[in-house]
């Protein structure tokens, strides 16, 4: 997951790069030995040791003699094996998370389990960076209220509904919130407020890179997530990155033609699958709606009323009707893209009646079976915690980790510095 081209390595940046591999596998596979990892990644026993050294020495990971599998056998002899493993609340990662649907802030421990969330009362979502300002003081509160050290956060994720260029820190476009493109003020805002390295993410990008890390899709590298709540996304990964495509707008299923219907999208037209497949079209099929062209200015009104209807079992039939017309997009994904894993995820990807639906169209129109070579799964990272896993993704478990604040930090390092 974590690779860089060798030609123009430095020693520092190869020693980063070997940093983020291990800790990734430290993290996948607590309790793993030095030998193992000397084995799996061929790094010489000495490199092994000094970086095994340095994270030890930053308290981001430790030493411990794992339990000894139940061979039925007598006690081991000799020497114990020791293990390694991340530990917990060494290391922490935050995130904001822009929805109509899921608006907090929130802090995650170094495994991804969330230790603290605030909910950020938004109504309005009409400025970008007012809203950055608004959610970044909400995580500032919440860092103080928790008391941890901000060197030990290495970094905020922020997901949203955008497409966003994260080499350029930017918000491209957001059709969604009705946002052109930002200038780079979102991420300005943030990283201004809280001091700490950003992350922008669209949310089927964000959720796809968790469920890669943490969930459904750990160890794939070929696979595209498919979130639907008021409208469809999705994210595709292949060989362990996010597919992007030239404009940073790659997965926009969205915007593919569906039924006609006598809704607008954003685009102008009324035959998107954005009008049929998605929280927007099924609001209107249950009369929720008083206009037939899709506002910004409603998308409190559009997550509370979904919200509610998902939950009423008198609507599964329409959700599974919904979920059917997402198929006619799972086709031609499942064609271009050869994935090992398609996942639903959202507001509505993630309910039965709305899985079913596809999983059953899949079979029925499109002919798919259990031999067609990608499964369909749902998604188990919620919308509300994908902004912190990005961050951690991003910051911690890859080359990007600012090992030397974390160095500094340390506890250790502190009294050291203290009685020196
Ligand atoms: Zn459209």
């Amino acid at each position: 997951m974590v690779s860089k081209s060798p030609s123009g390595a430095t020693p520092a940046s190869l020693r980063r790069t070997h940093r983020g591999l291990m800790l990734s596998r430290i993290q996948a596979e607590p309790g793993v030995s030095r030998a193992d990892l000397v084995r799996r990644f061929g790094f010489s026993e000495m490199a092994l040791t000094r970086i095994a050294r340095d994270l030890l020495g930053a308290e981001i990971i430790e030493e411990f003699d794992p339990p000894a599998p139940d061979t039925g056998k007598q006690r081991r002899i000799g020497r114990p094996r020791i293990g390694l493993r991340i530990i917990p609340k060494g290391v922490f990662a935050a995130g904001i998370t822009v929805s109509a649907y899921f608006s907090e802030v929130s802090i995650c421990d170094a495994n991804g389990q969330t230790i603290a969330r605030q909910g950020v009362d938004n109504t309005s979502f009409e400025d970008a960076a007012e809203t950055a300002r608004l959610y970044s003081s909400a995580l500032c509160a919440l860092i103080n209220e928790t008391g941890i050290d901000i060197d030990r956060i290495v970094g905020v994720g922020v997901a949203l509904s955008a497409d966003t260029s994260p080499d350029r820190n930017e918000i491209v476009r957001s059709e969604y919130f009705g946002w052109g493109n930002d200038g780079g003020q979102f991420w300005e805002e943030v990283r201004r407020n809280t001091g700490l390295p950003v992350e922008i993410e669209n949310i089927a990008n964000a959720l796809a890179l968790s469920e890669m890390r943490f969930g459904a899709a750990r160890d794939v590298s070929e696979f595209a997530l498919a979130h639907v709540a008021t409208f469809a996304g999705v994210g595709a990964v292949s060989d362990g990155r996010v597919v992007r495509g030239a404009s940073g707008g790659a997965g926009r299923i969205g915007h593919f033609r569906s039924e006609t219907r006598s809704l607008r999208c954003t685009c102008g037209r009324n035959d998107c699958l954005n009008l049929s497949a998605t929280g927007f079209g099924l609001l209107a099929k249950l009369g929720k709606l008083d206009h037939d062209t899709f506002d910004c200015s409603k998308l409190p009104v559009y997550a509370r009323s979904l919200l509610a209807a998902v939950d009423d079992a008198s609507n599964a039939d329409h959700l599974h009707e919904a979920g059917l017309r997402l198929a006619e997009a799972l086709d031609p994904l499942a064609k271009i893209l050869a994935p090992e894993l398609i996942i639903l995820s959202g507001t509505l990807g993630s309910k039965d009646a709305y899985f079913k639906g596809a999983e059953q169209e899949l079979t029925a129109s499109f002919g798919y079976g259990p031999d067609s070579g990608f499964r369909l799964v749902k998604g188990v990272v919620s919308p509300a915690d994908a902004a912190s896993l990005l961050a951690l993704h991003t910051f911690c478990y890859s080359d990007r980790l600012d090992f030397e604040r974390l160095h500094n930090s340390a506890s250790g390092n502190v009294k050291e510095a203290a009685s020196a």
